[in-house]
């Protein structure tokens, strides 16, 4: 038997990936393979690899990739053997209620695909996760996980616009509505964050207050957009942003640390009216204390969101427009490459808090 393709799979949680060979099944109905030239390490795929939110190994992670497709089922209506695309893990039926209010994130009825599209050289059956498996050299997916990108457009930008940057666009645009003017936190400058930053300087924020632990973020989040950086190991984070705001708190925060104390200390932060976006996944079960008479004493919302409530066939056409016009940084968030075979490396590397996006590029023959 012949083994087409090689996949990273995670054998045990908190042990480096496996690179192995694997075989992949044909596209069927509105099913497409994608041959993955680029995929960007999220800080997702570094949770479920500490098994932060269980499941079983072996599993394929990754899920912010780009590519080129290689085969189309009988029924794909919208994409050809050929076509440059980005691969997000959203599967969405179109049609369900929750796709209806466009909250395609949280579709109730998704279409299923082939499940399991990978097996080992046992030919034991190798899941995947979050619906893609990009850490792999090719994904099977359905067409509606896929969205065109232009023929001049580089793959290492293109994988950025799958999860991270859809996530922060949506949170400030389509969950926390930021108008012109109003003043905005950020909490955590990763891949989710540096983005919501760059949102709500298009939104036209007055003032974007960005906090995050390392300061060697600093200059990156200046250049984005933030108008202030705060490091609330050295400041006192909360007098800080009362000190920038007149005293008032912030019109909205943004969360992108998924972790319950980040979540519990943005409620002080905003004023009285204000919101505060859950836009990071934390840990199952990770319970968060809120003074609940602040919440209603001052009439403040705790929203969450799952991948900012993007609509990607929307989202993401919009924002390789912002790319192109030169609105959308996207260059230089990148700030490493690593060929698939260093993979474990580059996980390393993504899961320091200094480093940007991490991009993993694959050779094909
Ligand atoms: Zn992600
Ligand atoms: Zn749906």
């Amino acid at each position: 038997m012949k083994y087409p393709m090689r996949a990273a799979i995670c054998r045990e949680f908190n042990a480096p990936l496996s690179l192995e060979n694997v075989t992949i099944a044909s596209a069927q109905g509105q099913e497409v393979k994608v041959q993955i030239e680029a995929c960007a390490i999220c800080h997702s795929d570094i949770s479920y690899l500490k098994g932060y939110w269980g499941g079983t190994p072996p599993i394929v992670f990754g899920h912010e990739a780009a590519g080129v497709i290689t085969e189309t089922g009988d029924k794909t209506s919208g994409f050809n053997v050929g076509d440059r695309v980005i691969v997000t893990l959203m599967r969405s039926c179109g049609s369900c209620p929750s796709c209806g209010e466009d909250l395609e994130a949280i579709c109730t009825s998704p279409p299923a695909i082939t499940s399991p599209a990978l097996h080992d050289q046992d030919k034991s059956p190798v899941p995947v996760a979050m619906n893609s498996g990009a850490f792999a050299e090719q994904v099977l997916v359905h067409e509606r996980q896929c969205i065109a990108i232009p023929d001049d457009m580089d793959f290492n930008v293109a994988s950025l616009l799958g999860c991270g940057v859809i996530t922060g666009f949506g949170a400030v645009n389509r969950v926390g509505k930021v108008k012109k003017g109003e003043t905005v936190i950020v909490t955590g400058t990763g891949g989710v964050g540096i983005n919501a930053i760059q949102a709500a300087r298009i939104a036209g924020a007055s003032k974007i207050i960005a906090i995050d632990i390392a300061d060697d973020k600093e200059e990156l989040v200046r250049r984005l957009g933030a108008t202030d950086f705060i490091n609330p190991k050295t400041t006192d984070a909360n007098e800080a942003v009362m000190a920038l705001t007149d005293g008032h708190g912030a019109d909205a925060a943004f969360v992108a640390v998924g972790a319950s104390p980040a979540i519990a200390a943005a409620v002080p932060m905003i004023r009285a009216g204000g919101r505060v976006v859950i836009m990071g996944m934390p840990a199952s079960d990770d319970l968060v204390a809120i003074d609940a008479s602040d919440l209603a004493g001052s009439a403040k919302s705790v929203i969450g969101t799952k991948m900012g409530s993007a609509m990607i066939r929307e989202d993401i056409p919009m924002l390789i427009k912002l790319y192109q016009q030169g609105k959308l940084e996207l260059d230089g968030l990148i700030s490493h490459h690593f060929d698939f075979d260093a993979i474990n490396e580059a996980i390393e590397v993504a899961a320091t808090p200094s480093s940007l996006r991490v991009v993993i590029n694959f050779a094909h023959d």
